[in-house]
């Protein structure tokens, strides 16, 4: 065992709730070590999530507008072609610099990195096992710690039925680096990762077919806005088959045959590829909890910790992908930092009721607050302003027309409750609303702060001018 040194915290996992809350616990004064077992930094939002699927996103985006819409805009491009090695060149360096970048974050923070598999030992004591730089020997390291943050995030489900192979049967992070596009995808699960690398591949050329067990796609979305979203989807050449669970698949030599329950009866369906996108679980093996007394939830996997992000071990807290909420890469980062400044004796929190989250296709998805389904089963009181993006003006300079705002109010206070937007750019416009909820505005402030002409930010002014007039409580 090698030296034992102090530290106020030791962070396990340098995803983006553990750097996040290393650099907080830094600028709070505390002398903090950050445990990551890979190589690169960043966790699984860097380097196979959020940045490398958003990387393709955007270079395949382009592709579309120059292939479909270009010749609107007056412009002809004579030879346009995928060059997709190149197209991955480019994520990868976009990975790595921003790895650079969190790398050189921590270091100027005077936060120690350690590389290695990081265990708890006790309370206050992380036992790392890593390779010793240069040597090709492993060795192992005890850190003291007053506090731990466990920040070890999560990783894709796996079927029994459909064991990943890293080949034909994949997860998202094969899904990001194939080396051809494949003739046909089909994709197990019509959530986030199904729809936004649905997307990637089916613009590069794929027949992509989403194969989803519920009636909808992206179940926590608006109802209303979902509908429009599989409608879109569609017209762009993804083809759905809703309702139907996928139990099982073979790998043949050509391609993966998979078997779906879809009505009373069993189907076949044949891909060169299938990616499994059904959900991530959080990662808690092989970290020592059960040996300390880290309550671990046994239906979902995740850590328990309370409002102060500590767990049954009151010096260990746990934050991100490994606790409950949902699984977004600003959610662990905002748990990251109350939870050090809860550590610190301040008052960090989360407000959990105005968590933005994106779907990053064409248009994107954006939403912040309740859905209108959601706000009638609490029985709340509301009124619904929508309005569409071809009455937006840039929207139509753009060329990108489709889609919607919808903003949902108290019936009788105006607080904002819900705003759900399909469209160009949502994933920038949701910020305005999410701060606006934050702020307790009401739905008439909207209308009153000045937004510039012509700008898609109007589509929110618009929405909120739309609602009826609010009623006055008798
Ligand atoms: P992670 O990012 O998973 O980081 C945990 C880190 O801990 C990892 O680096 C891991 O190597 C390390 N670790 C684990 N065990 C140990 C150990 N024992 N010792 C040392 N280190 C350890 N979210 C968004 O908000 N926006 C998006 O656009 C988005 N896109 C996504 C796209 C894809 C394809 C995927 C898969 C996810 C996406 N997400 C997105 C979700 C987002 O990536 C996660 O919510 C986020 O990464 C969670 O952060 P975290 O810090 O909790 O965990
Ligand atoms: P998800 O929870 O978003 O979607 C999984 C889907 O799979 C669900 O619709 C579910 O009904 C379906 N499903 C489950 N089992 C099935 C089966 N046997 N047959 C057919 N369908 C089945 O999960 P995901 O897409 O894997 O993404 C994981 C998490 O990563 C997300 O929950 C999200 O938190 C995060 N993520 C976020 C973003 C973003 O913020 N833009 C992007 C990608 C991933």
């Amino acid at each position: 065992m090698g030296l034992k040194e102090s530290y106020d915290l030791a962070v396990i996992g340098a995803g983006p709730g553990g750097y996040v809350a290393a650099v907080r616990a830094a600028q709070l004064g505390m002398k903090t070590a950050c445990v990551e077992k890979e190589g690169s930094l960043g966790g699984a939002c860097l380097n196979v999530g959020c940045i490398p699927s958003k990387a393709l996103l955007d270079s395949t985006e382009l592709y579309s507008l120059a292939r479909l819409h270009f010749k609107e805009h007056g412009l002809g491009v004579g030879d346009l072609r995928v060059e997709l090695s190149a197209m991955m060149r480019r994520k990868d360096r976009v990975v790595e610099e921003l790895g650079e970048h969190v790398r050189k974050l921590l270091e100027s923070h005077g936060v120690r990195v350690i590389r290695g598999m990081g265990r708890l030992r006790g309370p206050g004591a992380v036992e790392v096992r890593g390779e010793t730089e240069g040597t090709g020997r492993n060795s192992t390291e005890l850190l003291r710690a007053k506090y731990v943050l466990l920040a070890t995030g999560s990783a894709p489900v796996e079927v029994p039925g459909l064991p990943f192979d890293g080949d034909r049967i994949v997860s998202s992070t094969e899904a990001l680096a194939f080396e051809s596009v494949p003739a046909t995808l089909g994709i197990v699960g019509g959530g986030y990762i199904g729809l936004e690398l649905g997307s990637v591949w089916s613009r590069l050329g794929s027949r992509v077919t989403v194969l989803e067990m519920m009636p909808t796609i992206a179940g926590t979305l608006d109802r209303q806005i979902g509908r429009s979203l599989l409608r879109i989807l569609g017209r762009q050449g993804m083809e759905f088959r809703l309702s139907a669970r996928v139990g099982r698949a073979e790998v043949l030599e050509e391609g993966v045959r998979v078997t779906i329950e879809a009505g009373d009866g069993e189907e076949t369906l044949k891909f060169d590829r299938l990616l499994v996108a059904v959900g991530r679980r959080p990662l808690t093996k092989d970290l020592g909890l059960d040996e300390v007394g880290v309550r671990v939830d046994s239906r979902t996997g995740q850590v328990w910790t309370d409002a102060a992000y500590r767990t049954s071990v009151p010096t260990v807290y746990a934050i991100g992908d490994l606790v409950a909420g949902p699984m977004l890469a600003h959610k662990a980062s905002a748990e990251g930092v109350a939870a050090v400044e809860c550590m610190a004796g301040l008052p960090g929190e989360v407000n959990y009721d105005v968590i933005p989250s994106v779907v990053y296709t064409l248009p994107e998805v954006a939403s912040v607050g309740l859905t209108e389904e959601q706000t009638r089963q609490r029985g709340i009181p509301h009124r619904i302003g929508t309005f569409p993006f071809s009455g937006v003006a840039r929207a139509v300079c753009m060329g990108e027309t489709e889609g919607l705002v919808k903003i949902i109010a108290h019936e009788h206070s105006d607080r904002i409750l819900g705003v759900h937007i399909l469209g160009p750019r949502a994933s920038e416009l949701i910020a305005e609303c999410a701060l606006a909820m934050e702020l307790d505005a009401r739905a008439s402030d909207l209308v009153r702060a000045i937004h510039a002409h012509p700008t898609l930010s109007e589509s929110i002014l618009e929405a909120a001018r739309a609602l009826p007039r609010v009623s006055l409580k008798k």
